[in-house]
Order: structure tokens, then sequence, then C-alpha cells
């Protein structure tokens, strides 16, 4: 399935970039509380429009928005 142009952008954002307006969460965000300063956390998300999911993550050595094409 094609993604919508909201979630191409999304893709595109950087880690402050806020879910675009059809983007709704899924499940629990999950808290990694590693061996760093700081833990992370993930959270799930689904587009209303095109079904798309992503995770968006607070990961500082990862992407912050990754996306899953079905
Ligand atoms: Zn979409």
């Amino acid at each position: 399935m094609k993604i919508c142009d909201l979630c191409e952008a999304q893709s595109m954002k950087a880690r402050n970039g806020r879910p675009h307006e059809f983007l709704i969460k899924v499940d629990e965000p999950r808290i990694f509380k590693g061996s760093k300063p700081r833990g992370f956390e993930e959270q799930d998300y689904e587009c209303l429009t095109c079904k798309s999911k992503f995770t968006h993550s607070t990961d500082k050595n990862g992407l912050a928005w990754t996306l899953w094409r079905a």
C-alpha cells in the first residue's frame, strides 16, 4: 500500500517532530532503562489514512521516526 503524504513527511521528521494529525498511538510506550545515563522510550503509531506504522524513539543513537512498511 502506498503511504500518504503526511506519512512521507513524517518519516523525515526530527526527534522532536510531532506525530501528524491522523497518526494514533498503538499500545503503551515501551520504557528502556539501559546502562546509559538516561533510558529511552519507544511508542508505536498507526496512520488512520494509509495504515502505515511508525515507531517513535527518544533514543539518541537511533532514528527518531521509523516507518514500518506493510
Ligand atoms: Zn499515512
